[in-house]
């Protein structure tokens, strides 16, 4: 399963992509923000995207999937330290689904990953 992992911060990245390598995951795209990830959607099955980045933030980044014929029923983790009911409800409104709020360990992100796949 092609996974694409968005995160300004490059060690978030580098946590996220090496609890999903442990896990068996292995084709792992990654990108800095929402306008480099849109350019790195080809045959992606599983996004984990942040929500405050430069550029493009993870909510624009959703709005666009979700705008696409292609890439709206793309399953979509927002990731993001705006633990604020406010937020996440309105990931979830824009199509998110599910969520993990930072810092997260290991577990709860493989647990969110395999319940968001698993429909
Ligand atoms: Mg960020």
């Amino acid at each position: 399963m092609k996974v694409l992992v968005v995160d300004d911060s490059v060690t978030m990245r580098r946590i996220i992509i090496n609890s999903l390598k442990s896990s068996g995951y292995d084709d792992l795209v990654e990108a800095g923000d929402g306008i480099e990830a849109l350019a790195n959607m080809e045959g992606v099955e599983l996004v984990l995207t942040d929500w405050n980045m430069p550029n493009m933030d993870g909510l624009t980044f959703v709005k666009e999937l979700k705008q696409s014929d292609v890439y709206k029923d793309i399953p979509i983790i927002m990731i993001t330290t705006e633990g604020g009911k406010g937020e996440v409800i309105e990931a979830l409104k824009q199509g998110v689904n599910n969520y993990i709020v930072k810092p997260f360990d290991k577990d709860t992100l493989l647990d969110k990953v395999k319940k968001t796949i698993s429909g």
